[in-house]
């Protein structure tokens, strides 16, 4: 078994047990409570309204490209960008993140923001985790092509860029030519974002949400057991996306 299997092993014999309520997630908790050292930790952020596979997708080629032990989804509680919007309850978006990523043992889904009053800003959470992780632990914050373009415009960027690597995937219709030149021209503010590419999926949620109100089948675009959490709660069939 190799130093990373061993790692998830232990985890999973330790999340047997019983555990008291998560301080970031389950297989994380567990992972720093047997002293595993220098973990590289992949955070996924987003709505996830429901998760697809292209966040899955996404997360699973970083885990590869930047040799993470671990990808923590982070359902948003109360995004400060997503305010004018309706947004599902966040108990359904935990639980559906939770049942598309429990078969792989690096992937985790931590409550931290969803369980914050108010609105949640990346970079709080973040400072929120690396406290709670060793002091050399890694964070990369993994995104789409979308949500980096926005990158300088977000709440203490500056600050955020000191505290994380940033790794941005290429999505279908989302184009960061100019970010990469602002950023290689070196203009305005300065982050490290590393560009990976993943096979192109054009899914989102909102055109999940629109095929879901209108009948419409979502079949091979999100796990089957999110799909069946779906129908059970009667997500998305009043039409508002
Ligand atoms: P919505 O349509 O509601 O905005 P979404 O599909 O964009 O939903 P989010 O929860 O907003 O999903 O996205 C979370 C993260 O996943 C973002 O960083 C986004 O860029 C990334 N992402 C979402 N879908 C894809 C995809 N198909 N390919 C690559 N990255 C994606
Ligand atoms: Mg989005």
């Amino acid at each position: 078994m190799s130093a990373a299997e061993e790692l998830k092993a232990d985890v999973e014999d330790a999340i047997a047990d019983d555990e008291p309520a998560a301080a970031i997630s389950p297989r994380i908790d567990a992972a720093v409570a047997s002293g595993a050292k220098d973990l590289r930790i992949g955070l996924m952020g987003g709505t996830f309204d429901p998760i697809h596979y292209g966040h899955l997708i996404a997360a699973e080629q970083a885990r590869e490209q930047f040799d993470l032990d671990f990808v923590i989804f982070l359902p948003a509680g109360n995004p400060s960008f997503k305010q004018d919007k309706k947004v599902s309850d966040g108990e359904d978006r935990y639980e559906m993140a939770r049942i598309a990523t429990q078969d792989n043992r690096a992937f985790d889904v931590s409550r931290i923001e969803i369980d914050r009053e108010g609105v949640t800003y990346t970079y709080d959470t973040i400072c929120e985790l690396r406290d709670k992780l060793p002091g050399t632990t890694e964070v990369y914050f993994i995104t789409g092509a979308d949500a980096i373009v926005s990158l300088p415009k977000w709440y203490k960027a500056d600050e955020l860029a000191k505290i994380a690597h940033f790794a941005a995937c290429t999505r279908p219709g989302y184009d960061y030519t100019q970010f990469k030149e602002a950023q290689d021209a070196d203009i305005g503010l300065q982050f490290e974002v590393e560009f990976f590419d993943v096979p192109a999926l054009a899914i989102s949620s909102t055109d999940l949400r629109k095929r879901v109100s209108e009948g419409k089948s979502i079949a091979y675009m999100t796990p089957p057991q999110v799909i069946r959490f779906i129908a059970k709660r009667g997500l998305y069939m009043d039409g508002e996306i």
